[in-house]
Formats: structure tokens, sequence, C-alpha cells
């Protein structure tokens, strides 16, 4: 969670600085932003509350260190990408700690986890800079037709708190590996694991090549979409923002990624009334997440035969789930990270309990009191519903709200599940492997997982159709695709 303060005015508290030229500087920033931890509340640290004259110091320090970076041979990029993660996997501990005090996601369930999978992106992408290959053309014996693969420039990337290091390293990593410099903004709740990252890998990086500036998406985030240097921009977060991102975009047609939000449907068939399913509806909930997670499978079709049975199931497990300190090792689920989010998410439940046809299955409102209560702590909770058009059923809460819907009509729940504007992920769960592909192949997503419900590896083409994003990150392809230009080189080999 942040807050603004003056930065000297808390003299105890730890302050961290930007990256801007390959220096640790509060730039133009005349105040701080100060950064709790969602768990009890408390300041961790202040960082700055950087401007648009940051941004613009920024960005002129990746132009000026985009031409002689583009031309480091790509595997001395790529050996820089795998040095880089080579201390971040020396130092994992240090970096789950930062996560999960900052965003208050639980160590063991989480952050560790997230740390270690920062380590793998930089790695993955450190082993990909040979594969920045181009094509040959068959025009005939006449003529050599090539392509490049070049990088584009300055990148402006824009992340969220939900998994800030990884999302962040997801930008970095690939952008760098491809010969891209990099504008990065993190965000305000939860600047500190991606600012450690960038300590790491300015060891390793001429100046100028990474910059991350800290600050308010209004303030920092706007002037960083809108710089007329920035030649790409990449980002993460809600799909309102993600509209103004691509509408700053349009004004200088830059390309532009979006991964975005979601409200993805999980599909269960009678046949999967088992203890795995259950578990696996959990990992796709993202419960040890608070849920805040756009991947999410936040809408459950239960089919109608086993509907009462499994949801007694799944109200049992859940309420096993240990909630509490993001830092002790028996928790399985931490703090939702801001005051503004909690108010959200308790809105949603009080609308649930409140909505005609809709039952609390387990879960609700927050304690009031106890130790709970001294953190953001919400609490597994699921409402069953007939219908799936109500505001519980249809929007993003990012919280760990599920809501149930009946079905008894394969196609009816296909219809169902992709009666929605976002179209990120899907999962479907039966042993019956016919319907379970063609159920996988109807869903309107990036990305529709059957039998499992965790999350994804470096490798595989990661983003959503819809509103929930344009372009794939985590891959290969995605690195072609997104921090790339293929540019055609033609040679006409019959000149006299
Ligand atoms: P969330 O609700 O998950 O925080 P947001 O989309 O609000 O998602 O925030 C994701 C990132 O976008 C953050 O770094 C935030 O500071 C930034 N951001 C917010 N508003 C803007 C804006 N108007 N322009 C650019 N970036 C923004």
């Amino acid at each position: 969670m942040a807050v603004t303060s003056k930065p000297s005015t808390s003299t105890s508290l730890r302050h961290e600085t930007m990256l801007i030229d390959g220096a640790w500087t509060d730039g133009n920033a005349r105040e701080a932003i100060t950064v709790l931890n969602p768990g009890n509340r408390k300041p961790i640290a202040s960082v700055p509350r950087g401007t648009a004259e940051d941004i613009d110091t920024a960005v002129k320090a990746a132009t000026a260190a985009f031409p002689a970076w583009m031309r480091v041979p790509p595997r001395d990029r790529g050996r820089i990408l795998t040095r880089i993660a080579d201390v971040i996997e020396a130092r994992v501990e240090e970096l789950a700690k930062i996560i999960a005090e900052e965003t208050g996601n639980a160590i063991k369930t989480q952050a560790r986890p997230e740390a270690k999978g920062t380590a793998e992106i930089f790695r993955y992408f450190g082993g990909l800079a040979s594969e920045l290959k181009g094509e040959t053309i068959p025009f005939g014996e006449h003529v050599l037709s090539y392509t490049r693969r070049e990088p584009i420039g300055v990148v402006g990337a824009i992340i969220p708190w939900n998994a800030p290091v990884l999302l962040g390293s997801l930008k970095i990593a690939p952008a760098l590996c491809a010969g891209n410099t990099l504008v990065l903004k993190a965000a305000e709740d939860a600047p500190l694991g991606i600012l450690w990252v960038a300590r790491i890998c300015q060891e390793f990086l001429p100046k100028g090549v990474l910059n991350v500036i800290t600050g308010y998406g209004p303030e920092a985030g706007a002037a960083l979409s809108a710089h007329p240097g920035v030649r790409k921009l990449s980002f993460t977060g809600s799909t309102e923002v993600g509209k103004l991102v691509m509408k700053a975009a349009s004004e200088r047609i830059v390309p532009v990624s979006l991964e975005l939000g979601g409200k993805s449907p999980s599909i269960v068939y009678p046949d999967a009334n088992e203890d795995w399913v259950v578990d696996g509806i959990i990992a796709a909930m993202r419960f040890t997440r608070q849920s805040q997670s756009c991947t999410a499978g936040s809408r459950l079709f239960l089919h109608a035969d086993i509907f009462d049975d499994f949801l007694n199931k799944l109200a049992a497990k859940a309420s096993k789930l240990k909630i509490g300190n993001p830092l002790d090792e028996e928790t399985d689920m931490g703090a939702i990270i801001n005051e503004k989010q909690f108010r959200k998410v308790c809105g949603y439940v009080e609308d649930g309990l409140k909505q005609p046809g809709a039952t609390l299955r387990f879960g609700g409102l927050p304690p009031k009191d106890g130790p709970l209560s001294e953190g953001f702590f919400a609490i597994p909770t699921l409402f069953a519903h007939d219908a799936n058009d109500w505001r519980l059923a249809k929007e993003e809460i990012f919280g760990p709200v599920l809501v149930a819907i009946k079905w008894t009509d394969e196609q009816e729940a296909i219809r169902m599940a992709n009666q929605t504007h976002y179209g990120l992920a899907g999962y479907v769960w039966t042993k019956d492997i016919g319907r379970a592909l063609r159920t996988a192949h109807a869903i309107e997503a990036g990305w529709v997982q059957i039998n499992q419900g965790l999350g994804q590896s470096p490798g595989h083409s990661y983003g959503g159709v819809k509103q929930s994003g344009i372009g794939r990150e985590f891959s290969l392809e995605g690195m072609l695709d997104s921090f790339t230009i293929k540019k055609n080189v033609t040679i006409n080999l019959a000149t006299p």
C-alpha cells in the first residue's frame, strides 16, 4: 500500500531511490511515497514520487544508451541476463522476503515461488539470445531476400503490484535480450522488489540501458505512455488503464502490448467430483494469492449433478487455508494489497449478501476484530447463483470471492463461459479427453488448462483475447513479436 509523504519527515524509515542513467537518485521528486506492509499496515520504506521530468530524463538516458546496447552481440546480452539470474538465484530468500512484505503475499505459497520464478525468467531469456534469427525468402537465384530481427528502441513498461517482480522481469529480460533499452514504471504499492532486481541488473548493465522510475500512474505512468521518445509500450494492469495506454500509443502509432484483466471460467464436468479437482479449483482461483491475479478462475461452472456435493468439499478445503502474517512460514494466504482494494472486495461481498437469488456458501465479510483485523485480510468466499449475468459474476473482483453457477447442457456452459468481455484464461475439469478438448477449443481465451490450475512457466505464450489484452509474453514468440521489428532486406544479385 502506498501513501504520499514529505521525503525527510520520518528519518528512521528506509528510503529507496530510482535508477536513472546508471545512478540511484531521487531525481526531481519533491515528495516520497511510503510503502506499507498490507499485513500490518506499518511502513516499510519510502520511494520517490517520480515526476514527468524524471521520466523525460530516463527516456533520454535510454535513448542515448540504445545505439551501443543494440550493437552488443546478442549472445553477450544473453550472457549478462544469465549472470543476473545467477545472482538472483543465490539471493532468492532476500527477494522473497521483500515481495512478501510489500505485497502481503504469503512467503510460502507466493513470494518465494515468485522470487524463484524471476531468476528463471532471466535465465530463460538469457538462453534465447541466439534465437533472434531472421529468414530468407525464396525469390529465385537472382535475388537474396532476408529478414532481420532488430530491436525497436526505448521501451516504456508499466507494471502492477500483484506479482510485481515477476511481471517486471517479464518486461526487462526479453526487452533487453532483444537489444532494446527500457524505462520501467514500478507500481506505487509495491516498488521495492523490482528496485532490488534493478540493483542487481545495474551491476552488469551499461548505464541507461535499464531505468526504473517509482511514482503514481496518472503522473509518472501517463508521462511515460505519452513520451515521444518511447518507441514501444508494454503494460500489465487493469483493462481501464490499458485503454488509456493504448490511447496514448495511438497518438504516435507506437506498438503496444497489453496484459489486462480477466474473469476466467472453470468448467467442471460431472465425472470430476473429486478431491484433486477441488484442490485444482483452489489453485485456479489463486486463493493463496488472495485471488489478486488476472488469471484467477473466478467463475465456477459446476454441473448440476455434483453442484452441492462439490461445493461442500470446496468449503471444507477452503476453510483450512491458514490466513495471516505473510512472512510466517505457516501462512497459506496473506493480505489484500491496500485499503482501497480491501474496501472494494468487501463491497462486492456486501453486494453478494444482498443479491436476490445468491446464496453465501462459505466465507463472507472479514473479521472486524482479532489479529486479522490488523491487516487487509479477506477470507475465501463463495456465492452460488443460477445466473451468470449479475455483478459478481461479471466484474473482475481481484479478491477471494468466487461465484458458482449450475449447468446441465455443455453448450450452455460454454455459452455462459464466453459471456464476458474478458478472455484471458479458462479451466476444464473432466477425464473425458474428447469433451475436455472440445470445450478447451470453444472457450474464448488466450490460455486454457485441462485438469490443472497452477501458473505459467517460461516458454508458454501468455496473453489474452477480447478486453484481456493484445500480444503475448513469457515466450520466444512473445519476445520476437513484442520487442523486435522484422526488417526485410532484398538484394539484386544479377547486377552486371
Ligand atoms: P491495479 O488496479 O491492478 O493497480 P492499474 O491498472 O491501476 O492496476 O495499475 C497498474 C499500473 O498502471 C501501475 O503501475 C499504475 O501506477 C499504472 N497506472 C495507473 N494509472 C495510469 C495512467 N493513467 N497512465 C499510465 N499508467 C497508469
